[in-house]
């Protein structure tokens, strides 16, 4: 018979702020939906909409915005 000893050790998950953000907006007007592709920021992202909104009429988009995560492990506090 083995023994294993097994510690649990504590991670975090924090935004990576080198990462930035990343901003992408979707038309969901049923005969169009073009997409802005993802951009470096929200502020271009958000002039895509206008733009968009100029050219065509379409005032209704889906935006979804990512970022980078990072995983660390936790120190000790003993
Ligand atoms: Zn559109």
């Amino acid at each position: 018979m083995s023994r294993a000893a097994v510690r649990y050790v504590r991670h975090t998950l924090r935004h990576a702020p080198e990462g930035g953000i990343t901003a992408e907006a979707f038309c969901v007007n049923d005969r169009c939906r073009a997409t802005s592709g993802p951009m470096n920021d929200a502020d271009s992202a958000q002039m895509w909409c206008l733009t968009h909104t100029g050219r065509t009429g379409h005032e209704l988009f889906r935006r979804v915005f990512t970022d980078l995560a990072r995983v660390s492990r936790e120190e000790d506090e003993s």
